[in-house]
């Protein structure tokens, strides 16, 4: 059985980024006959926006990326909040610590700094001097007895020989854990796993198949692999997805325009045309055409290409995505927009929904009362460019 996770953090709105993850997260599971689940990582309560989980939930709604499991659907992995997973993780933490893959640290956040720092300046890499890991059993059991606060951490030179890293789209990767924390943090003195822990614990018990997600985690997989193996579990495949980034080769970012997914609702943007945007920018080029062929992955399409979502589960290979970083360009999506609204227009539903659209956006933007036709002061910088085609449209089909 096939099974995916789209896994955001709620820490504020749903950006393109991770729109683009739950979508390959959803063409991949459907293209394989499979599901996926939406699941929270709630595990950072001091990063956490309310109103964030509703917020994520109505952008894949609009978007129609319709999950099987999760938060207001239910399904046979309940919770789907990982902070109300706790005993799992403190079972599997435990387990670790009893085969000596774990140990208990009691260092001050002070004491971390000043060592931390006494590293640095001795041009080491390392992050910490490992102190504890030194300490008797009887004081361990001292110090627990005590109350003493405590954080579990990963003994890195105490992890079962494994298969190296290997990555749907980036392929085999070399095993490096020089850019990682010494000894990495696995539960926090809150009784809160980390995500690494976390991410671990709850793609294994939920029976995840595949872990699609953004390249930001590709430095931690050397990580995760080291806890699959102290866990004894299988470890799923992954793949981890390219940045995109802005013109200038930046990443993406609210200066160069609009980033969160909320904006292409209230902006009028047809959803199956952002969808549509997202999966052909970075769909394997013709500089790639040698890989993605001999891997048996679809040739690279247009970047204007058209597809709608059904044609994008039918066509679209996670293997044929280009491990490099891809920028993505708005002009593409004006173009991709008004394909998906001519599309859109062509059934008279759709040409309702469109005119609905329209009355809200001019409503909006152009400051007329809704169905009354009195145009209130134009603003030439807010008349968007959806706006624009959808009365054009209108008005001359
Ligand atoms: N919670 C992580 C994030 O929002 C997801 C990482 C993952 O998919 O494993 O970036």
């Amino acid at each position: 059985m096939v099974l995916l996770r789209f896994a955001p953090s709620p820490t504020g709105s749903l950006h393109l980024g991770g729109l683009r993850t739950a979508l390959f997260n959803h063409l991949t599971a459907r293209r394989l006959g499979g599901k996926w689940i939406l699941r929270v990582e709630d595990t950072d309560a001091a990063r956490f926006v309310s109103g964030s989980v509703e917020g994520i939930q109505r952008a894949l709604e609009w978007a129609g990326l319709d999950y099987d499991y999760g938060p207001s659907v239910g399904g046979p992995h309940e919770p789907y909040f990982q902070s109300q997973r706790r005993d799992l993780y403190h079972t599997h933490a435990k387990s670790l610590l009893e085969k000596g893959h774990a140990y208990r640290c009691f260092c001050s956040p002070d004491r971390l700094a000043s060592a931390h720092a006494e590293l640095k300046a001795r041009g080491s890499n390392a992050t910490y001097d490992r102190h504890c890991l030194h300490l008797s059993e009887e004081e361990v059991a001292r110090k627990v007895r005590a109350g003493e606060r405590n954080i579990l951490r990963l003994n890195i030179d105490n992890v079962p020989d494994r298969e190296s890293p290997q990555d749907l789209i980036f392929g085999q990767l070399k095993d490096a854990h020089a850019s990682l924390a010494t000894d990495p943090v696995l539960l926090k003195s809150d009784g809160l796993p980390t995500y690494h822990l976390a991410n671990v614990v709850d793609d294994h018990e939920m029976g995840i198949t595949h872990v699609l997600r953004g390249e930001e985690w590709l430095p931690s997989l050397p990580l995760h692999l080291d806890l699959y193996a102290c866990l004894n579990f299988p470890p799923p495949q992954f793949a981890h997805l390219p940045l995109l980034l802005n013109k200038d080769g930046s990443k993406l970012s609210k200066r160069h325009g609009d980033v969160s997914v909320g904006d292409y609702i209230e902006k009028g943007w047809e959803p199956g045309a952002l969808l549509n945007w997202l999966a052909v920018t970075g769909w394997g080029t013709s500089a790639d055409s040698k890989r993605t062929h001999k891997e048996g992955a679809v040739s690279a399409p247009d970047s204007t290409a058209i597809f709608t979502l059904q044609e994008l589960i039918q066509e679209f290979d996670i293997k044929s995505l280009t491990r490099r970083r891809t920028i993505l360009d708005p002009s593409k999506l004006e173009i991709i927009n008004r394909e998906h609204i001519k599309r859109t227009a062509s059934t008279p539903a759709g040409r309702n929904k469109l005119q609905e659209e329209a009355l809200r956006l001019m409503e909006k933007y152009l400051e007329v009362p809704k169905r009354t036709l009195e145009w209130g002061p134009l603003d030439a910088d807010k008349i968007l460019h959806s706006v624009v085609e959808v009365c054009i449209h209108l008005l001359f089909k």
